[in-house]
């Protein structure tokens, strides 16, 4: 038994309202459950992991104190702001491990996600709370997690160190891919721009064409991908360049050339209503249509796989 959740699916900032009751307007937070005794993986905690942490509640607590793993894809604010409202951080027994990338050495993970709790913004302090909390940062690898699943981990192209995860379980893969922004050509490639050296030019154009292809290697032939998909190409191209994030366009050819069965656009703009994400999705069903067997499908809050 292998399942994911899906609890906060927006990107930058809760977004609630009319216009994006549908498909949900809490960020990043997934729950992964697997094995019989339905082990339990937390990915993110943006502001989804509140509602994640009153169904722990219900479910998990009667059975014992709460022991989980949370694993971060970056410490951005929209990964971590829920992490003060999962309430078993103040249940005494519960032990959660975090794991996630460190980008300055200066500051680890336990800094980064404790200074959220501070009097000056949170009325409890990190040091009060009663769980047993372990922070371990994060890089390129695996980890065997015990029970027959396996994490692979891969660095993606973002403002700050962020991973892409790969979950293997009995054969079957599911993979992360935010926030993720493809590789680009670090060098000027028109020769009327200053410092155009056409070496260069091929050496960054070879360079980013290897780097992305590495991340389509990470999620090649997942049965169930969630990819970054903030912009289309037209606003990413016109005014988002540099800002980490996936254009529609690419995150559905990069999932089809590497034959991912199941692709779930994610980290949808907050600006973006519920019937936007619809009319663009219809546009790229069709374009696809009869051309790739990839299903493609909104992310949204409550929706679960099993895989
Ligand atoms: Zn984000
Ligand atoms: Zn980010």
């Amino acid at each position: 038994m292998f399942k994911v959740k899906l609890w906060g699916v927006r990107g930058s900032i809760p977004c609630p309202g009319p216009e994006t009751v549908k498909y949900g307007g809490n960020t990043a937070c997934l729950e992964l459950r697997f094995g019989e005794e339905e082990r339990l993986i937390i990915m993110d905690a943006g502001s989804g992991i509140r509602k994640l942490s009153e169904a722990i509640l219900k479910k998990d607590l009667p059975k014992g104190p709460i022991k989980t793993s949370l694993f971060l894809t970056h410490t951005h604010w929209d990964h971590i702001m829920g992490f003060p409202f999962f309430v078993p951080i103040f249940i005494p027994g519960t032990e959660i491990d975090v794991y996630g990338p460190v980008t300055y050495e200066d500051e680890g993970l336990d800094k980064i996600i404790g200074d959220q709790l501070r009097y000056r913004y949170f009325p409890v302090k990190h040091s009060e709370l009663s769980a047993d909390i372990r922070y371990h940062p994060l890089r390129e690898g695996t980890i065997d997690m015990g029970d027959g699943l396996h994490i692979t981990t891969k660095y993606l192209n973002h403002p700050i160190l962020c991973l892409g995860y790969r979950f293997e379980y009995q054969g079957k893969s599911f993979c992360t891919a935010y926030d993720n922004e493809p590789f680009r050509n670090v060098f000027p490639t028109d020769p009327k721009q200053p410092g155009y050296d056409p070496e260069a030019a091929a050496e960054g154009e070879a360079a980013a064409r290897e780097e992305n292809e590495k991340v389509l290697q990470f999620y090649k032939g997942a049965d169930l991908l969630i990819h970054d998909s903030q912009y289309t190409k037209e606003e990413y191209l016109a005014s988002k360049l540099g800002w980490g994030h996936t254009p529609f366009e690419t995150a559905i050819n990069n999932a089809h050339k590497a034959g991912v069965k199941h692709l779930l656009l994610f980290h949808h703009d907050p600006n973006r209503t519920d019937e936007q994400l619809e009319e663009l999705l219809e546009k790229y069903r069709k374009r696809i249509a009869g051309k790739s067997d990839l299903k493609i499908d909104l992310a949204r809050e409550g929706m679960e796989y099993t895989l």
